[in-house]
């Protein structure tokens, strides 16, 4: 493929010798090296697979990079955003990342957008960049990029990570298939785990987010064949690598249409579940889908002791996975049913295939308060809107906000955190 930067930036002699590795090379040489040079990459998200991007696109002569990230540094973040340290902790993502990418090189320049990426600012964010490069691991940004850049004419260089597995393509509507011809829709809301609930090895975005680097640095200079119209499936475990085709969809109601007739929509309400773990969306869109116009009841940690220790007969819930039972629990827990096998047993209930009765779900009485409760109280609301669904009174359904974390913030202080 052609190199889509045309530009040639100039090298001082200092850069020509610190890119020396890369210009003795003919396949890059000085002209790729100007290109890069030339060449601006928008970030979206610096956290797992942002990290290793910014690292790597950094030292490899990037002449701008744009990042996008409204988050602060948690020390949960440490086991696989390998930008951020110790010292960075409670500062802002954005700060972090580029304060480590000028002590790699002092010649890239940054642009910070301290922003949530929205239908409403993607275009004029995304607009002055050669590639854009999702590091996002939600739905509803997924598809938002997706869109701006169907609609932009951009290269999106497509990057996911979930436990042992992930994947690679490049979306490129002008050469190729976008990741609506793939995904024309989302998966039903809580079908597929965040890597906050699913967990992901620390070092799968150091596998995705290179190659991912790896398919910018290839896109801007014109070297090697670009993964446009393929995916890579990486299966850590098994080491495997598979290359699947992906096609490009005629009638796909994105790339399918002129660039210009492309609308940006609410995507949160497309993929019904919020673009952010911690985005006050996370209520309101997790109170309105499934038509239940009721918002969710929610109690505090603190509530639900004082009820405990009055001797409130409760039945409790908890719905995560058997791995996070082992690092700590509720002493009060009534029944456990991990959301994942509790979501199955809903569809195949609500499909007809199976009677409730003989799921997991019998555990649940329709006559008593459930209390559900999750980690940080977000998968809790996806299965208490689950449970609507399927006929339970939506009175008696209870979200303990805020999750086990709750707990151990205001309850009991001495309980491990995750
Ligand atoms: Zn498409």
């Amino acid at each position: 493929m052609q190199p889509i930067v045309n530009q040639l930036g100039a090298l001082t002699n200092d850069e020509i010798h610190r890119y020396g590795r890369h210009l003795i090379m003919p396949e890059l040489g000085m002209d790729g090296q100007r290109r890069l040079k030339a060449s601006s990459i928008l970030l979206v998200g610096t956290g797992g697979l942002g990290s290793p991007l910014a690292l790597y696109l950094a030292a490899a002569g990037v002449g701008r990079l744009g990042l996008v990230d409204y988050d602060i540094v948690e020390e949960t973040n440490l086991q696989r955003q390998i930008i951020h340290g110790v010292s960075s902790i409670g500062k802002s993502k954005i700060e972090s990342a580029a304060q480590r990418i000028l002590d790699i090189n002092p010649n890239v320049q940054i642009d910070k957008y301290e922003v949530p990426l929205t239908s409403e600012n993607a275009l004029e964010i995304l607009e002055p960049y050669d590639v854009i490069i999702d590091g996002t691991d939600n739905f509803p940004t997924r598809y938002l990029v997706n869109d701006a850049c169907v609609r932009l004419g951009k290269p999106n260089v497509y990057g996911s990570i979930l436990r042992f597995e992930g994947q690679l393509s490049v979306f490129y509507a002008k050469e190729g298939p976008c990741y609506r011809c793939m995904f024309p829709e989302p998966p039903p809301p809580g079908l597929v785990p965040s890597c906050a609930e699913g967990g992901v090895l620390g070092v799968l975005p150091g596998t995705i987010g290179t190659m991912q680097a790896t398919e910018a640095i290839k896109l801007i200079t014109g070297i090697g064949d670009p993964m446009i119209g393929r995916m890579l499936l990486y299966d850590a475990l098994e080491v495997s690598f598979t290359t699947i085709k992906v096609r490009k969809n005629p009638t796909c109601p994105v790339c399918g249409i002129p660039a210009d007739q492309v609308e940006l929509i609410d995507y949160e309400q497309f993929c019904g579940v919020p673009a952010h773990d911690h985005s006050p969306a996370a209520v309101a869109v997790n109170g309105l889908q499934n038509g239940a116009d009721l918002p969710i009841p929610q109690i505090t940690a603190l509530e639900l002791k004082q009820r405990l220790d009055s001797g409130e007969d409760l039945f409790v819930l908890d719905v995560r996975n058997p791995e996070e039972w082992e690092i700590v629990s509720l002493e009060s827990t009534t029944a456990r049913i991990p959301k994942p096998r509790l979501m199955l047993a809903a569809q195949e209930v609500q499909a007809g295939r199976i009677k409730l009765a003989d799921t997991p779900l019998a555990e649940i009485p329709r006559d008593r308060e459930i209390i559900v409760y999750c980690r940080s109280g977000a998968r809790s609301s996806d299965v208490i809107n689950t449970l609507r669904d399927l006929g339970y009174d939506p009175h008696k359904l209870v979200n303990m906000a805020g999750g086990i974390l709750g707990w151990a913030r205001n309850v009991d202080r001495s309980m491990p955190v995750y």
